[in-house]
């Protein structure tokens, strides 16, 4: 079962923000570079992610129902580093009224 697609929380919590050459305006990159804006000489962030309230612009859906993610394919390392094995996550959905998952560890 993918939790992550009723979720969403991370998603509507955190700057994501990463290595400038991730985005396709690099070679070898990949993430859109339209859906991200510079907030430093070498780093990009997703728009959306940059100030609260914080939304990826790249987020589908309503978070805590269904979502999905519109350039997963694509999506920064950041994101691909997150999953539900992170402590945070409960945390993070707790603030979004969602109950935790049994299997993930709670935030120390
Ligand atoms: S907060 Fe956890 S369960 Fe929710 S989308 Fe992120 S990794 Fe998945
Ligand atoms: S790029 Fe996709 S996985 Fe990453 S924060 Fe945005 S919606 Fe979530």
């Amino acid at each position: 079962m993918n939790h992550c697609l009723d979720c969403g929380a991370c998603c509507a919590s955190f700057r994501v923000s990463f290595y400038w050459a991730e985005t396709d305006a690099h070679p070898g990159g990949c993430v859109p570079a339209a859906l991200t804006l510079p907030i430093s000489p070498y780093r990009v962030a997703m728009r959306g992610t940059e100030s609260a309230p914080v939304h990826c612009i790249a987020l589908q859906g309503q978070v805590g129902q269904g979502v999905s993610c519109s350039i997963y394919a694509q999506r920064p390392s950041t994101c691909r580093e997150f999953d539900v094995d992170d402590p945070r996550c409960n945390e993070i959905r707790g603030r979004f009224g969602l109950p935790p998952l049994p299997e993930v560890p709670l935030a120390a």
